[in-house]
């Protein structure tokens, strides 16, 4: 079996925020499409993406943006606020398309905040990353979600009327 099936980006970013989404997005849960924070991050990717580049999907699981010289995979957000989660999600791109025997350096953009930060997948980042996929599978198997935990995070979780109301 496929050691990365069922495991995409998203759920590589949410995994370093809050389990309990981890669950509902991997069964397809519908989230609030009409959250304001979605709106924004769409928002923002769309007037992004008319400037820089355009994405394609990968395995029919992962959205990939390639940046201009097309050894560098990006990957946009709105704001540095959940740096770490970004920084996975990016790193397990490169992961993934190391599997397929390319590799690539990746890069973080945050264009209202005019960052850019290059990852370089280390060893250590590698095993970071294989635990990460070892505790989403692990999440994905329970029959029921992880019970939710108040996080700031919550306020704008499109799940959050699903969570506390
Ligand atoms: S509202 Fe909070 S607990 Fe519920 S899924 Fe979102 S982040 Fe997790």
């Amino acid at each position: 079996m496929n050691k990365l099936e069922n495991i995409n980006g998203t759920l590589i970013w949410y995994y370093y925020i809050c389990p309990r989404e981890v669950w509902l997005i991997g069964h397809g849960i519908e989230a609030d499409q009409e959250s304001d924070f979605l709106i924004l991050g769409k928002h923002i990717q769309e007037i992004f993406y008319k400037r820089q580049k355009k994405g394609f999907l990968i395995d029919n699981t992962i959205q990939i943006d390639i940046l201009p010289n097309k050894k560098i995979i990006g990957e946009i957000k709105k704001s540095s606020k959940f740096l770490e989660s970004a920084r996975m999600q990016v790193a397990f791109y490169i992961y993934y398309m190391k599997q397929k025997g390319i590799n690539l350096e990746g890069e973080l953009l945050i264009p209202e905040e005019r960052k850019r930060e290059k990852i370089v997948l280390t060893k250590e980042l590698e095993q970071k990353l294989e635990e990460a996929v070892k505790g989403i599978q692990k999440i994905l198997k329970q029959e029921t979600p992880p019970e939710p935990v108040k996080i700031p995070y919550c306020r704008n979780c499109a799940y959050k009327e699903m969570c506390w109301s």
